[in-house]
């Protein structure tokens, strides 16, 4: 449930009431509007009464959430959450772009890379140290030297830095080196790791699973959030569905669902989901016009030569155009870039 408070209520009161469900034994999410705030609820509500806290001083009424995810439900923080990554955020007022190989190769490769997408306006450079591929025969990553390599291009460049992690040592490295970690599509579900990620203390890319439904996201989302940690960010990455032209399918309408149900920021990968270069660029502006709040794309320096999933990368001179093209999509959706 959710308690709406009288507009300007009193903190005495707000506190009371507070009190009240904390001395229950249920957790406390307060979201402090301008005029109104909202005490949501997380426990077990049978454990309280309804009535005494409808009776509360300045308690203006109780709405009951139905959904089982609630620290990442809109109902319960109306405002949209922005996450600080590094040294710059992602929100509802900037576009912020994603952008690197999908694998690190090597220290020259992801230093080129990164130079390259900065020079074109991405802030944050990604890059896959662990990787979960398909067959077990192909490349997997340089591990902890990849990100060491992350680290390093950090440094050159002033970008912040993104990795998927795939299991708890691989986190515990992570922490050492890059500003976000990311959960990707195959590991959405793996409840063990959300929880472990939402105790990292860092901020949190969360990839829709191939066949996940909106909700199941957001419940996974809630996994890393119950941990305690309010920084996460989903990314919309495609489904899995009978269409074969493209690799997923860009569920793009999840952008405006999710806008409806929860606060946290929302990004679009046209990459992996398409799977072909040439409908990076179209994706990448539809989904600037479904108003994400950032975009994660795939870039490498020689595409033909590339370790993994170079059919959906763009060359820097193809990233450096999109980015010019994106500026005014961005400027009609009232959202800094560059
Ligand atoms: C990736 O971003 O490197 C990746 C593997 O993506 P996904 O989990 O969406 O397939
Ligand atoms: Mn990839």
């Amino acid at each position: 449930m959710i308690i709406i408070m009288k507009p300007n209520a009193a903190e005495a009161s707000i506190h009371a009431v507070s009190d009240y469900i904390t001395q229950n034994g249920l957790a406390v999410h307060l979201s402090h509007g301008t005029e109104v705030s909202i005490i949501g609820v997380v426990g077990d509500k049978s454990r309280l009464s309804s009535d005494t806290i409808a009776f509360m001083k300045d308690v203006d009424r109780i709405v009951p959430v139905t959904e089982s995810y609630k620290l990442s439900n809109r109902k319960f923080q109306p405002s949209p959450t922005t996450v600080k990554v590094g040294n710059t955020s992602i929100g509802p007022d900037s576009m912020t772009i994603m952008a690197g190989p999908c694998a690190v190769e090597s220290e020259e490769q992801l230093m080129i890379i990164a130079q390259s997408v900065k020079a074109s306006g991405a802030s944050i450079l990604r890059g896959g140290a662990y990787k979960p591929r398909t067959s077990p025969y192909s490349f997997q990553g340089l591990e902890e030297e990849g990100l060491r390599y992350m680290q390093n291009a950090a440094k050159e460049t002033g970008l912040s830095t993104i990795c998927e992690v795939v299991s708890l040592e691989a986190i515990n490295s992570a922490v050492k080196y890059v500003d976000m970690i990311q959960i990707g599509a195959r590991n959405m579900q793996n409840f063990i790791l959300l929880k472990e990620a939402g105790r990292s203390g860092l901020p949190v890319l969360l990839k829709r699973g191939l066949c996940a439904t909106i909700d199941e996201w957001l419940n996974a989302a809630e996994y890393i959030m119950a941990e305690g940690n309010p920084n996460v960010v989903l990314c919309e990455r495609g489904i899995r569905t009978y269409e074969t032209t493209t690799r997923n399918t860009l569920d793009l309408s999840a952008v405006p669902v999710l806008k409806e149900k929860t606060h946290l920021p929302v990004i679009v990968d046209p990459s992996h989901s398409t799977g072909h270069y040439k409908y990076v660029a179209p994706m990448a502006k539809a989904a600037v016009a479904a108003d994400a709040d950032g975009l994660m794309i795939e870039v490498h320096n020689d595409p033909a030569h590339a370790l993994s999933d170079g059919p959906q990368s763009l060359t820097c001179e193809k990233f450096d155009r999109l980015t010019k093209d994106l500026k005014p999509f961005c400027e009609l959706m009232g959202r800094s870039f560059l």
